[in-house]
């Protein structure tokens, strides 16, 4: 497990900081009376991630003439263990010279480092935050441990660092966890309308509950006597609305509510033929690796129904490779008209990204699918697939080992693909390959 240690001198509020990423969870705190607490453990989490936290705030409250001195010995052993360092500053006071040596501390480590710049709510806060720059440890983030602000930016870095902080979603997850599903368009393709239909139609199983992230608030309810969770973008929605700014929504934003979803409906307004933001937050949705429905809203105002669907379902095909076979759900939030397709559709999606596939059946298929189409020669040399194997669902993930891999042209792995798709059934989902030489 990869391990971060917050660094700062005393009260740029480094505790408050552990405190929000531990939460109930603190572990190791040694809460003897009279033992120093030079240093604070726990287990921190962030949406998916995991990692070890280490925090030298215990340090602020010895009373001791040399405790910069202390500090310094105690942060430089815990910058020594971590792989990444949580460097905070007060953005109230701004800069200070007593930041400066724990700031030589770490850039001398040569560790990857996150600069916070805390307390940065308020409007002189603000205005301090590109003090940091100063530092040289990078830009900084504007942050309140206290108000939460900040967090998202923290959680994008720190899985850009610590790839392995993600938690393994198999492990924890059996198979009847809920289904959870974030609903992504653009203003006004209805999407506060629709989810309000969806969870006024069945008991609310409990009340809204706060993410990890302000943004993201997750509502638990019953479809049909399924369980899901409707991750609600609230506040993406207020804040996309007041800038009017789409790129917002479908790019931070968007890839937020997507990591906590397992199956993404995307809502178009039936009324406005696709837009290229529609296409790009679907290709958002395959990077993320998430499965797609299609919600075609606002139903009651087309009047050619049949010639709208047909003519988007070829488009959907076409302009949407990635996520081929996708469903196509027209419906009606306003009227409440096609809500049972539309979760028929993402509980079926759910288990299509789920899809495990035998060893054996995949061999056998994978027999047949070369010798109707043999991999073509490159400079000569044969390229020779000799098995293939799956090594993770959500999404389908399938590794193929053989001779000069490394040369399959692009074209043939769409080939493979595709026949997967279809001998497999796995429609809407993005289906992950890796090419492995050698074995
Ligand atoms: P959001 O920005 O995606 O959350 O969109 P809203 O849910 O606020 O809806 C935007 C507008 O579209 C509102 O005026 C809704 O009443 C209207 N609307 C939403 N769904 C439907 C629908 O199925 N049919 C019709 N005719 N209007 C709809």
């Amino acid at each position: 497990q990869p391990t971060v240690a917050i660094v700062g001198r005393p009260n740029v509020g480094k505790s408050t900081l552990f405190n929000r990423l531990v939460g109930r969870r603190l572990a190791l705190v040694d809460d003897l009376p009279g033992v120093t607490r030079d240093r604070r453990e726990g287990e921190a989490r962030l949406a998916d991630l995991r990692f070890a936290i280490v925090d030298t705030a215990g340090l602020e409250e010895a009373d001791s003439g040399s405790l910069l001195g202390r500090m310094r010995a105690q942060t430089e052993a815990a910058i020594e263990d971590a792989d990444a360092v949580l460097f905070v500053i007060d953005a109230r006071t701004g800069l200070l010279p007593t930041d400066v040596p724990f700031a030589e501390l770490v850039r001398k480590s040569g560790k990857p480092v996150i600069l916070l710049a805390n307390k940065a709510e308020s409007r002189t806060g603000i205005a301090n935050v590109y003090d940091a720059y100063e530092l040289g440890l990078g830009e900084p983030i504007a942050f309140s441990g206290e108000h939460g602000t900040g967090l998202d930016e923290l959680y994008d870095q720190l899985r850009e660092l610590l790839p392995d902080a993600v938690e393994d979603d198999e492990a924890e997850r059996g198979d009847d966890d809920p289904v959870r599903i974030a609903i992504l368009g653009r203003p006004n393709a209805g999407k506060s309308t629709l989810i309000n239909q969806l969870i006024g139609s069945e008991r609310l199983l409990t009340g809204p509950e706060a993410g990890i992230t302000r943004d993201a608030i997750t509502i638990d309810w019953t479809w049909r006597g399924r369980h899901a969770k409707l991750i609600d973008t609230a506040g993406l929605r207020k804040r996309a609305r007041i800038d009017d700014k789409l790129e917002k929504l479908a790019t931070s934003d968007g890839i937020r509510a997507m990591r906590f979803a397992d199956v993404v409906v995307v809502l178009l307004d039936a009324t406005i033929p696709f837009e290229k933001q529609d296409l790009t937050i679907v290709d958002l949705i395959e990077r993320e690796g998430r499965a797609v429905v299609i919600g075609l809203n606002k139903w009651d105002l087309v009047a050619d129904q049949q010639g709208l669907l047909k003519d988007l379902r070829e488009k959907a095909t076409r302009l949407l490779p990635q996520v081929k076979g996708a469903p196509v759900v027209p419906l009606s939030g306003l009227a409440g008209e096609g809500l049972d397709r539309l979760m028929q559709a993402v509980f079926k999606a759910h288990e299509t990204w789920n899809t495990r596939i035998s060893t054996a059946k995949l061999n056998q298929w994978l027999g047949e699918a070369v010798e109707a189409n043999p991999p073509p020669a490159v400079s000569g040399r044969r390229i020779k697939i000799r098995y293939m194997t799956q090594i993770k669902a959500r999404p389908p993930h399938f590794a193929f080992f053989g001779n000069q891999l490394h040369a399959l042209p692009k074209s043939y792995t769409r080939y493979l693909v595709n026949g997967l798709r279809e001998a497999f059934n796995l429609p809407g989902t993005p289906i992950r390959v890796s090419l492995r030489t050698g074995k």
